[in-house]
């Protein structure tokens, strides 16, 4: 197995050599006049506009000051991001999509629906009915949108880990929504929300803090699993964590038309299976596939970073949550469940730290930057991975 990221060590290239996008020191712990007037409306707006990322930063650096570099870290990044929206004053509130009740409904229709069709589906694989087309449609579907979620919404409009062309952050905000885990706005804010407050009061889907023993843990673990959809904040958190998102035109377009993307995930397989098999039947056991199993993988695989992430696996750094690297789980999700890696350097391009973490996201991050498709990719230098690690990780 391969990790995304080449080996690198401290001595092999300069400064320079590696290029500005290695972060080495947190650059706004120290007051700076030249970042004050670079960032005039835009640090002492993201304190108001991302509080996410810049109000912990006090906090931390009187509770954990080990974790103090990287606030400033990621609010760089989101500044970055957000400071054109800051000075254009473009962004603008985002309605809530549904009414409350019909989006509780939707989510448990896309919840358990997916659940029930898995069941048809096993019964047609039991019934050796299952044909190697229906895994191809299935695969055809599973990786791209999977990689959709976890390289576009995650860590290019979530964490900004690397920079592209709009066609391709518009490609990708398409696949993501593909999956059907909500708008592509409505997902960042969640994440970056869980970013800023991990595991503590305020997080959207800790499976910590639900009572104790053995029931406490199953109970958070549900309510991080899939409990936290169904109590999802009000819309108007878009503007305090997502302010740059909707001040980009592409990617509002994508999150205002999330219905027909939804739709197009799930008619991509069917007119694959048609085309491949020739039947309408061919064509439904390719949406079921393709359309259904696919999603219900998805949304468990990616659910299951919010709960098993949090609770079984390996710690590596020194975070102040309860992230953790679970293994078995990294293929599957792409590369997504090196989740204490994550949490110890959130702007990584690179969830898979070491050669044998498997890594697909940031193979393909790592693969678009060698063809010049994806620039200022975002590394994290040997010296200040040292300073994170745990002496037991
Ligand atoms: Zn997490
Ligand atoms: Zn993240």
């Amino acid at each position: 197995m391969l990790s995304a990221e080449p080996p690198r060590s401290a001595d092999s290239a300069t400064p320079e050599q590696q290029g500005s996008n290695i972060i080495t020191e947190p650059s706004l712990t120290k007051s700076s006049p030249a970042r004050s007037r670079e960032g005039a409306g835009c640090a002492p707006a993201l304190a108001e506009d991302a509080p996410g990322h810049f109000e912990e930063a006090p906090a931390l650096a009187e509770d954990a000051p080990g974790h103090f570099e990287e606030a400033p870290a990621l609010a760089e990044a989101v500044c970055e991001a957000a400071a054109p929206a800051m000075r254009s004053g473009t962004a603008r509130d985002h309605e809530q999509a549904f009414p409350p009740l019909l989006d509780q409904a939707i989510t448990a229709l896309i919840t358990v629906l997916p659940l029930l069709l898995l069941g048809v589906a096993a019964w047609q694989a039991w019934n050796r009915e299952l044909r190697f087309e229906d895994v191809v449609i299935f695969a055809a579907m599973y990786v791209p949108v999977g990689l959709g979620v976890t390289v576009g919404f995650h860590r290019l409009l979530t964490h900004r880990s690397f920079e592209t062309r709009p066609w391709l952050r518009g490609l990708f905000a398409i696949l993501g929504t593909m999956a059907i885990e909500g708008p592509v706005i409505e997902w960042v804010t969640t994440h970056r929300k869980h970013h800023a407050f991990s595991d503590r009061p305020g997080d959207p889907h800790s499976p910590h803090g639900r009572g104790d023993g053995v029931k406490g843990a199953l109970r958070g673990l549900l309510h991080a699993h899939v409990g936290w959809l169904f109590a999802r904040g009000d819309r108007s958190e878009h503007a305090r964590y997502a302010r740059d998102l909707l001040a980009d035109p592409i990617i509002m377009f994508v999150n205002d038309t999330f219905v027909v993307w939804s739709l197009l995930g799930l008619a991509i397989p069917f007119l694959l299976g048609l085309l491949i098999g020739g039947t309408v039947d061919a064509g439904l056991t390719g949406l079921l596939w393709g359309g259904a199993v696919r999603m219900f993988l998805l949304h468990h695989v990616t659910y299951s970073i919010n709960s098993l992430c949090h609770y079984f696996g390996r710690r590596r750094y020194a975070t102040r949550d309860q992230s953790r690297n679970l293994a078995w789980l990294a293929p599957l999700s792409l590369g997504e469940a090196w989740h204490n890696n994550h949490h110890a350097f959130p702007t990584s391009a690179f969830h898979g730290m070491r050669r044998a973490e498997l890594d697909i996201s940031g193979l393909v991050i790592l693969a678009l930057e060698r063809v010049g498709a994806v620039w200022d990719v975002k590394r994290i230098s040997d010296d200040r991975r040292a300073k994170k690690a745990l002496a037991s990780g």
